[in-house]
């Protein structure tokens, strides 16, 4: 199950935490993230999920036989969380739904972007506009043509039960805080057991890579800045064991948090040297620039996947300098970012 140099972490089975709390590694299929891991919570009877995993038949088998593993069944989950609306996190609550009517709860902000993926239009029509305004059209029929190729999972693209905000859920004997992070996607939550110093950080806390920011079928114009903020929110509270969605859970939340606002203080210098060199320069022609990855790879030898990605990183990067007044962006079809 394990692909080679994936990381001891994607090994499947239920691995404890705390009293009743388990973490479960589940495959994903084709994706750079090699593993998701899904949290087990006692909730009465049964168990409470944190994220469902990606709608794939693999995942489902091994979330099943992981349950097994600590006496419980797919169909005891009580109810799923799900910290955001993407594929990897969402698509298994929602078949976990259909096969046993398994309640789905996910942030309010996720709203805009679900409504319009469970209205089944093309799905990345808006990203691929942002793409084109970031002089990146190659980039946005790419994107394009993923539309009018089948989505396998189209039928998990359902609203959920409940649209969380700020507040309390009581799982068990335990209550749950529900903090809204947007950043990564506009709801992402993040949810946090403060006596136990534990915090379920979704993709917004990762402990070896940095999250994307901003990749949403509908979105934000200023990712960076709900990011940066998230962070600081959460940095405010007390420190707690990192539980991320992706990545072993052995870290601390405080350090993290310090090195993310460290890459991206980084990332921003390097975005306004790059864009003050070009004089007035579009998004792509920035990330062009770039390093990329932790191997600080040349853009152009990122896959077509990958380069979007880093276009629309870019792209939230100079928004951010725009916000703070530092460049400023023309009017255009295709925006120009120059120093003012
Ligand atoms: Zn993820």
């Amino acid at each position: 199950m394990t692909r080679a140099g994936a990381g001891a972490w994607t090994e499947p089975g239920a691995f404890p935490i705390a009293p009743g709390i388990h973490r479960l590694p589940l495959p994903l299929r084709d994706d750079g993230l090699k593993g998701v891991n899904v949290y087990a919570i006692e909730d009465g009877d049964g168990v409470a999920l944190i994220d469902g995993g990606w709608a794939i038949p693999e995942a489902f088998d091994v979330l099943a036989a992981s349950l097994n593993s600590i006496g419980y069944r797919p169909a005891d989950i009580t109810r799923t969380f799900v910290t955001h609306a993407h594929i990897d996190h969402y698509t298994l609550a929602v078949w976990l739904r259909t096969e046993y009517g398994t309640p789905v709860a996910v942030g309010r902000g996720e709203r805009d972007s679900l409504t319009w993926i469970a209205g089944h239009g093309p799905r990345h029509r808006l990203q691929a506009a942002q793409l084109i305004e970031a002089g990146a059209p190659h980039l946005a029929e790419f994107m394009s043509r993923d539309d009018a190729a089948a989505d396998p999972v189209a039928e998990c693209w359902e609203l959920p039960d409940v649209w969380l905000g700020e507040g309390e859920v009581k799982v068990g004997q335990r209550t749950l805080r529900v903090l809204e992070t947007p950043g990564h996607t506009q709801g992402h939550i993040v949810l946090y057991l403060g006596e136990e110093e534990l915090m379920f950080t979704g993709d917004q806390i990762l402990p070896h890579i940095t999250p994307s920011i901003g990749f949403e079928a509908v979105p934000q114009q200023q990712p960076l800045v709900s990011f940066l903020d998230s962070l600081g929110r959460v940095r405010q509270l007390p420190d707690a064991r990192l539980l991320p969605a992706h990545g072993p859970a052995d870290g601390r939340v405080h350090a993290r948090i310090d090195e993310l606002v460290e890459h991206h203080r980084r990332r921003l210098e390097q975005t306004r040297s790059a864009a003050a060199r070009l004089t007035s320069s579009t998004a792509a022609e920035v990330a062009e620039q770039l390093p990329w990855t932790r191997h600080e790879r040349a853009f152009a030898e990122l896959d077509p996947f990958n380069q979007t990605l880093a276009v629309t990183e870019t792209r939230a990067h100079l928004a951010f300098l725009v916000h703070q007044g530092e460049l400023a962006a023309s009017a255009d079809d295709v925006v120009l970012y120059a120093v003012p």
